[in-house]
């Protein structure tokens, strides 16, 4: 990589903590390849500083951010403008720093989301989605499939959520068809038999209780289904095992991470990310 000079641009991840994110692994190893004098850090910032850390961005020069955990909210009341998009989700995971100075908040979830799916050659338009959860990744997901047109189903252990999501949904896709349950195996079983596509947007599976899965054990998957698990580590979940073992497609993660990083990276930079470089650096990092 190039020596760091006057002329570098920064972006960075802002969370609390990001100890853990493999961000600037994946984002370094794309502006090496691609020849740009630029760096990824990481910041962490006290849940305390939001504004402070939204505000140095621009004092300091950055070109943006990402945004993650516990932030992806409270950075929104901070900004000059939210795409319609990241307003509808409800969450910011992106920031840009345009020319004018005026700071953006864009979320890039849903776009990583569909083009996962469509580079696996999963069309979602008009097809019979079950979500499973119902937090800030769900609420990515349903934006995403309801914008294709996609029937929603969102299956949630506390089913407040999952009805509060949905009732978010039906104020901006009035006419799709949408319904909010509380995820049990007897509405899977009552469910997924009916889908197209099961997307588990629960935090079970994820590393260390790798041996979790939001799918229970005594149920069999249907085979005709697409699978995608939204947990990145480990990379091959126990749900997506299961998919594979019943024969149904199966997609994880990283596929998302991948492309959310993606379209972040393009924004600040105006220029197309070297996707599979950026692939092999976050399987690296994890
Ligand atoms: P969140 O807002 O905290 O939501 C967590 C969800 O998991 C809720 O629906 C919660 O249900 C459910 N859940 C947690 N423990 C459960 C259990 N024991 N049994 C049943 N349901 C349980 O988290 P999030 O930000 O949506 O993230 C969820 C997962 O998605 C994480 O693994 C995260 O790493 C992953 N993710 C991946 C990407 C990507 O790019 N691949 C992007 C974003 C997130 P309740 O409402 O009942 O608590």
């Amino acid at each position: 990589m190039g020596a760091i000079n006057g002329n570098t641009r920064v972006v960075g991840v802002m969370g609390w903590p990001v100890e853990h994110t493999v961000s600037p692994a994946m984002h370094n190893a794309a502006f090496q390849t691609a020849g740009l004098n630029w760096r990824y850090l990481p910041l962490p910032v006290h849940p305390d500083r939001v504004g402070q850390g939204v505000h140095g961005l621009l004092a300091l020069g950055f070109a943006g951010c990402n945004v993650t955990v516990p932030h992806k909210q409270a950075v929104m009341e901070h900004l000059d403008d939210i795409t319609a998009e990241a307003q509808a989700i409800g969450a910011v995971n992106t920031i840009l720093v345009q020319t004018d100075g005026r700071m953006i908040g864009h979320n890039t979830d849903a776009t990583g989301f569909l083009r996962s799916l469509a580079e696996r050659g999963f069309r979602p338009e008009g097809t019979r989605a079950v979500v499973m959860g119902a937090g800030g990744a769900a609420r990515a997901v349903a934006y995403a499939l309801a914008s294709v047109g996609t029937s929603i189903k969102i299956l949630n252990r506390t089913l407040s959520r999952a009805e509060s999501l949905v009732v978010d949904l039906a104020s901006l896709f009035p006419t799709l068809p949408l319904c909010s349950l509380s995820l049990t195996p007897a509405t899977l079983h009552q469910e997924v038999p009916l889908a197209d596509l099961l997307v588990n947007t629960t935090s079970l599976g994820m590393w260390p209780q790798v041996e979790r899965s939001a799918w229970p054990e005594e149920l069999p998957l249907p085979p005709s289904l697409t699978v995608f698990d939204l947990v990145y580590n480990p990379v091959e979940t126990k749900l997506m095992r299961q998919a594979r073992e019943a024969g149904a497609l199966a997609m994880g993660g990283l596929e998302m991470l991948v492309y959310q990083g993606a379209a972040a990276w393009e924004l600040w930079t105006g220029q197309k990310a070297p996707v599979e470089v950026m692939v092999t650096a976050a399987k690296a990092a994890l």
